[in-house]
C-alpha cells in the first residue's frame, strides 16, 4: 500500500480544520454532546473496513465485524432500560433517529391501522418518520413545560378508542427535558379499556441519566414501553454519532426476514452498519463502569443546579426538570449566539450541562449573558 501523500495545501487545510474544531468544543454548551472522552485506545481499529451488516445476535458471512462486543453493549443497555430477561433485542444504530424509526417501524407492523400520538415539544425528526411510513399521527399539546398534555391525550384516544394507539413518549424533550410519564400514560390507557396499544420511549439523551439517578421518572420497559432508543453521542460521548434500540423480542420476531447473500437475519433498518461505533460504546462503558457512568451523571446533575443558582443571582429566570442537566432560560440576546454554539426555539434558550461544560465555563457563560442583557453605555 502507497502511503497517503497529501499535497502541503490540503495538509494545511487539514490542519486548519483541527484548531477550529478544537476551539469550538468546549463553547459546545447548548447541545447534548459530551466532548469529554478518550478513545486513543482504539484508534488502530480505524485499519479495518469493519462491518456489522445484520442481526447482532445471528452473526454474518462476513467476518470483520464486532459484533461480540456489540451484543455485550446491548446487555448494558438492556439492564439499564430493566428490558425483561431473555425478552429483549436491539443493535447499535447510526443514532437515536434510527431508533426511534425503528421502534416506530415495529408498532407499524404490529398495528398497520394504528395512530401515532406524540408532542408538540417531540424532536423533529419524528414528524419525518411517521410520513416516511404512512403511519397515521396526531399531535398532542404540551404543557408549558415541554411534558405531555395529559388532559388532550386521553381526550384524543377516547374519540379514537377504536383504534389501536402508537405512544411516542418523549423521556427528556429536546428543549426543556421534559419527561413523558408512562405511568400516567399507561393509567389513562387503562382507565378507557384500551387494550391493544405501543409505547416507544424517546431516550435520546435521559437514557443514559435516568439509570444513575435515585428517583427516576417511570421511562423502563418495566414501565410499560416496548421499545426505547438512546443516542450514544449524547451522555456517553462518541466521536461518531451512533446509538442503541432495544424492543421487545416477541415484537421484533414477527418482522424478522432473513437473507441469504449476507448470511444474516435483515431485522435492522440500515444494511451495512459501523463496526467501530460499538467498539466506542463497549470501551466507553467499560472504562467507567457502573460506578463512574453514575459519578459523571451526579457531576453533570449538580453543575446544572449551579448554573441555574448562578442565572438567578443575575436575575435571570433560569429552570430545569427533576433529573435533567437542561438549563432553561429566556431566549439570548444575538450577541451571545455568536460567541456560544446554543440551540434557540422560540423564546427559550438552553444550557445542557455536559462533562465538558464546568463551572468555570458555566461562570463565563451567565457572565456574558449577564453583559448582553445591560444597555451600552
Ligand atoms: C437528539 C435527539 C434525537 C435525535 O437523535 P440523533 O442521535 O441526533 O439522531 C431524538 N430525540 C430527542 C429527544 C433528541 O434530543
Amino acid at each position: 500500500m502507497t502511503p497517503p501523500n497529501l499535497s502541503p495545501a490540503d495538509q494545511q487545510r487539514l490542519d486548519d480544520l483541527y484548531a477550529r474544531l478544537r476551539e469550538c468544543s468546549t463553547r459546545s454548551v447548548g447541545y447534548p454532546c459530551n466532548q469529554a472522552f478518550d478513545y486513543s485506545d482504539l484508534f488502530r481499529f480505524l485499519e479495518f473496513s469493519i462491518n456489522n451488516v445484520g442481526d447482532p445476535f445471528h452473526g454474518t458471512n462476513y467476518r470483520l465485524n464486532t459484533m461480540e462486543f456489540e451484543r455485550e453493549v446491548l446487555a448494558d443497555f438492556a439492564r439499564f432500560s430493566r428490558a425483561p430477561a431473555d425478552e429483549w433485542w436491539g443493535y447499535v444504530t447510526s443514532g437515536g433517529t434510527e431508533g426511534n424509526m425503528y421502534g416506530l417501524y415495529v408498532a407499524r407492523e404490529l398495528f398497520p391501522d394504528g395512530i401515532c400520538y406524540f408532542s408538540e415539544d417531540t424532536h423533529y425528526s419524528v414528524a419525518k418518520v411517521l410520513r416516511l411510513q404512512h403511519t397515521r399521527n396526531i399531535m398532542i399539546k404540551s404543557q408549558p413545560d415541554g411534558q405531555m398534555d395529559y388532559a388532550d391525550l386521553r381526550e384524543t384516544l377516547r374519540i379514537h378508542r377504536d383504534v389501536p394507539p402508537i405512544i411516542f413518549a418523549n423521556i427528556g424533550t429536546t428543549m426543556t427535558g421534559a419527561v413523558d410519564d408512562l405511568a400516567q400514560i399507561r393509567a389513562i390507557m387503562d382507565d378507557l379499556a384500551i387494550g391493544n396499544a405501543y409505547i416507544h420511549a424517546d431516550a435520546a439523551l435521559s437514557g443514559m441519566i435516568l439509570p444513575f439517578v435515585d428517583a427516576p421518572q417511570p421511562w423502563t420497559f418495566a414501565d410499560g414501553a416496548d421499545s426505547i432508543s438512546i443516542s450514544g453521542h449524547k451522555m456517553l460521548g462518541s466521536p461518531v454519532p451512533c446509538g442503541v434500540v432495544l424492543a421487545r423480542k416477541a415484537n421484533v420476531d414477527r418482522i424478522a426476514r432473513s437473507i441469504e447473500y449476507i448470511g444474516a437475519l435483515d431485522t435492522t433498518i440500515a444494511g451495512s452498519r459501523s463496526g467501530f461505533s460499538p467498539l466506542l460504546l463497549w470501551h466507553r462503558l467499560r472504562s467507567l463502569g457502573d460506578a463512574g457512568l453514575r459519578n459523571m451523571v451526579h457531576t453533570c446533575l449538580g453543575n446544572a443546579g449551579y448554573a441555574v443558582q448562578q442565572f438567578r443571582a443575575q436575575g435571570i429566570e433560569a429552570w430545569c426538570h427533576p433529573n435533567s442537566i437542561t438549563v432553561v432560560f429566556p431566549k439570548p440576546p444575538p450577541s451571545m449566539m455568536e460567541k456560544w454554539t446554543i440551540a434557540p426555539r422560540k423564546n427559550i434558550g438552553h444550557l445542557i450541562v455536559m462533562p465538558h461544560v464546568t463551572r468555570p465555563t458555566i461562570d463565563a457563560f451567565v457572565a456574558d449573558y449577564a453583559t448582553a442583557l445591560k444597555p451600552p453605555p
